[in-house]
């Protein structure tokens, strides 16, 4: 039986004075029966990591630099992060791909990166809407994936993957339980074949995960949490979801 493991996604919100009481009353709603961590905006790390310091909640950036070190302005490398103490990295949201028009291979080497400092790469996979509609999700996702596994190879089942479908983001929009599953369970099968460790590895479904929705997803046998968006930033949102995957 896998953990279930819930993960909020900030994205560019919060406010020093905002993530205070956010980050108290997640810690005071403790314990959860499953594990949490939140990915926040780079300037808030430190305030996240002394927040939760010692406890068993996690915490993580939104990207990762696929570099070590040296001149490039504006990003954070994951030896960085590692010093904040991040659990984990987002790689290849669909925002990233889209506006910062990252490639899977670039997103696959940004998870090698991650991992190569004890960072767990969270990578985000999904298809479009006229993907969907073309019929082309599933090649889209393996084809996602594949990049990744290749580049990590070994080191594979040490990632986190996320089904993430592009239509499903910050929509309203959920995938249904069964459509969400049919691509986990095609996920995990690619997985199989590339990793020995596939079964234990833990494969979050992100997009419109509210409250009233959380626990059907999360019973799906291929699905072992969320990674959430807007409703990570409401505590008693969030909180509901992580006491749906408890
Ligand atoms: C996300 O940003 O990864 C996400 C799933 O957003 P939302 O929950 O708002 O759809």
């Amino acid at each position: 039986m896998r953990r279930k493991l819930v993960v909020g996604n900030w994205k560019m919100h919060g406010s020093r004075a905002a993530n205070e009481p956010l980050l108290a009353a997640i810690a005071q709603a403790r314990p959860f029966g499953c594990d949490v961590a939140v990915c926040a905006p780079f300037p808030y790390l430190s305030e996240v990591a002394l927040a939760w310091a010692g406890g068993d909640l996690r915490w993580g950036a939104q990207d990762v630099s696929v570099h070590e070190q040296g001149a490039y302005t504006g990003e954070v490398s994951a030896a960085m992060l590692a010093e904040f103490g991040c659990r984990y990295a987002i790689v290849g949201h669909s925002e990233r791909r889209q506006y910062h028009h990252e490639s899977d291979q670039l997103v696959a080497d940004k998870a090698k990166a991650a991992l190569a400092r004890g960072v767990t790469p969270i990578v985000c996979v999904g298809e479009s809407l006229a993907q969907r509609e073309a019929g082309e999700t599933d090649a889209v996702v393996k084809r996602q994936l594949s990049a990744v596994i290749h580049t990590l190879a070994h080191c594979a089942g040490e990632m986190v993957v996320a089904y993430e479908p592009v239509w499903a983001i910050g929509t309203g929009r959920t995938a249904t339980p069964e459509q969400a599953q049919a691509v986990h369970a095609l996920l995990r099968a690619q997985l199989q074949a590339a990793t020995p460790h596939a079964s234990r590895m833990k494969l979050l479904y992100g997009g419109s995960v509210k409250a009233d929705n959380a626990r059907t997803l999360f019973a799906q046998p291929d699905i072992d949490g969320g990674l959430i968006g807007g409703a990570s930033l409401k505590a008693d949102d969030f909180i509901a979801i992580c006491r749906a995957a408890g």
